[in-house]
């Protein structure tokens, strides 16, 4: 059964699949909070300012409407006679008819006394001496007051008089002046009141909740004060207000981060970092001797990649060949090899002339029509070179059997050419015994599984001296890998094995350390 399709239907998350999306969500929710919280701080200095704005602004309308009503009724007051003539009550009825807010206009004398006035009968208010007072001291002879008739009903007053502090004024609703303003503070939350001398008019939100904070306007001109209140809720109503702002902030700042967060992962994967060692060559190779243990003298190596990289380190072929495999660049990497072995036999040909060299050939090379022409292009530029190369294969179990085939006829394309084949790792795949009947492999390589438990498994014995037996009768030479102690070596001998690589002869070494054994040897000679 397969595992892997086990594992992505099972309906449990993984640990580490939790924990790579806390990774992803943390931060998000962390940014969400902080750019959440500065705005909220930054709401209570925007609450206040827009506050302070709506007020001044406020107050600009109250005067505006107080000037344009005063200079209508100094207008009218000059139309008028002081004897309240049928006609001069006309003309205020009709002025009154006319304007959209005032009730009543009236006459007044210069003690305050109302002698004449648009309304039926005789007016329920006076002009009190708190208003003749503040006439008196405005320059302009204009006021305004708010004032109480004896049945409690209110009234806000206009008021414009003529230099002997005779005049008119006009009557208003009492709510006229916060109506001007609503409009203004509509959607705002805020509670405000409206002062006209000691007297004042309320606007309440309906909200509970204390004042947090008061701000007061004044006119320079009339006798009017606008107090602004803010309460909580002003506050969250304007933060309500430009929630879109904000959330609209902490998602770009989110995918901001996130995407220089995927940025740098990709930068610091190890993906990124192989792709660019392939790009600028840091990719080397060491070789590894393989010695004929009748004579005994190397007869050859086995070309190992190397990556030493500047922030991993040194990093195992067996981490980045598959993940070279996975990604697909391990043509790329297979053709560098073949440059640094050519290049090495060119600059080297007296030394590994009775030599030969093997190279590793990913599976998924040998099914790619691709590889092949590239294989049968190197052979027809190196022919001198071609005799001394081994590929070195491994069996694979996941090939169907229509693969099977084209590696098959690719071996023998490649065989035909003049390239040597090697089973590399034999005995670890399952197909070991067909495979190995069906491809005429020149040599087979025992893996070192077998060699690390010789001398603890005697069955093992017996598995090593079939598979001689086996390359005798196919006539293929074999090699023992991972060979580390003496014991071994003998052991091997005794079985019938010739050749063996492994730590006990030398470890995979650098070009040039491996060209001063050969030295060494062929001085022997
Ligand atoms: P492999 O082809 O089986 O290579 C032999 C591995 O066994 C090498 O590991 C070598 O250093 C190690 N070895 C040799 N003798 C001993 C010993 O006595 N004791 C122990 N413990 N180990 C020994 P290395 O170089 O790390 O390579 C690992 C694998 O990476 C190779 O296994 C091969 O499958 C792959 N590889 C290496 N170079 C290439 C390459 O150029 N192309 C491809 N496709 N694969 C490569
Ligand atoms: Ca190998
Ligand atoms: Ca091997």
């Amino acid at each position: 059964m397969d595992n892997t399709a086990l594992s992505e239907t099972s309906p449990i998350p993984s640990r580490q699949h939790l924990l790579d999306r806390l990774s992803v969500i943390t931060p998000v929710l962390i940014i969400f909070a902080i750019v959440f919280t500065l705005s909220a701080i930054k709401n209570i200095y925007d609450t206040s300012t827009n506050a302070m704005s709506l007020g001044s602004s406020a107050i600009a309308t109250l005067e505006n409407y107080i000037d344009n009503t005063t200079s209508e009724l100094a207008e009218l007051n000059r139309h008028v006679s002081s004897t309240c003539s049928v006609e001069d009550t006309q003309r205020l009825r009709q002025y009154v008819f006319q304007s959209p807010k005032a009730k009543e206009v009236s006459l007044f004398d210069e003690n305050g006394q109302v002698y004449c006035s648009s309304s039926e009968g005789k007016t329920r208010f006076d002009v009190g001496k708190a208003a003749l007072k503040q006439i008196n001291q405005t320059p302009t002879l204009t006021t305004i007051a708010l004032s109480e008739s004896r049945s409690h009903d209110k009234a806000i007053f206009i008021y414009s008089a003529n230099e002997d502090l005779s005049g008119i004024n006009a009557l208003l609703p009492p709510n006229l002046f916060l109506e001007l303003i609503t409009p203004k503070f509509e959607q705002q939350y805020y509670d405000y009141q409206v002062n006209i001398l000691q007297h004042s008019l309320e606007h309440k939100t309906g909200s509970e909740n204390q004042a947090y904070r008061s701000y007061n306007f004044k006119s320079e001109r009339y006798p009017i004060s606008l107090t602004i209140h803010l309460t909580p809720h002003s506050y969250f109503t304007n933060f309500g207000q430009h929630i879109w702002r904000v959330i609209l902030l902490a998602s770009a700042i989110a995918v901001l981060y996130q995407a220089i967060r995927n940025y740098k992962l990709t930068r610091n994967s190890l993906a990124f970092s192989l792709k660019e060692a392939i790009n600028n060559h840091e990719l080397e190779l060491n070789f590894q001797p393989i010695v004929d243990i009748h004579e005994p003298k190397i007869v050859g190596s086995e070309a190992l990649i190397r990556w030493n990289n500047p922030d991993h380190g040194a990093i195992s072929p067996t981490i980045f060949i598959p993940l070279a495999e996975r990604i697909q660049v391990i043509e790329q990497i297979t053709h560098q090899v073949f440059k640094l072995v050519t290049e090495f036999v060119n600059l080297n040909p007296h030394l590994v002339q009775n030599q030969y060299i093997s190279i590793n050939v990913s599976r998924t090379l040998i099914i790619k029509a691709k590889f092949v022409d590239y294989l049968e292009k190197y052979a027809k530029k190196n022919p001198d070179i071609l005799p001394l190369l081994l590929l070195e294969i491994t069996e694979d179990n996941d090939f169907s059997p229509e693969e099977l085939e084209v590696v098959r006829n690719n071996l023998g394309h490649l065989k035909q050419l003049g390239f040597k084949i090697a089973m590399d790792d034999f005995g670890t795949g399952y197909s070991g015994l067909n495979f190995i009947h069906q491809h005429a492999f020149d040599i087979i390589k025992i893996d070192q599984v077998f060699i690390k438990s010789l001398s603890q498994n005697s069955a093992i014995d017996s598995v090593i001296t079939s598979m001689i037996k086996l390359a005798k009768q196919l006539k293929m030479r074999v090699i023992a890998e991972g060979v580390e102690t003496h014991e071994q070596v003998e052991h091997l001998r005794g079985l019938g094995v010739r050749y063996i690589q492994g730590f006990y002869y030398s470890k995979p070494l650098p070009a040039e350390d491996y060209l001063l054994k050969l030295t060494a040897q062929m001085d022997s000679y």
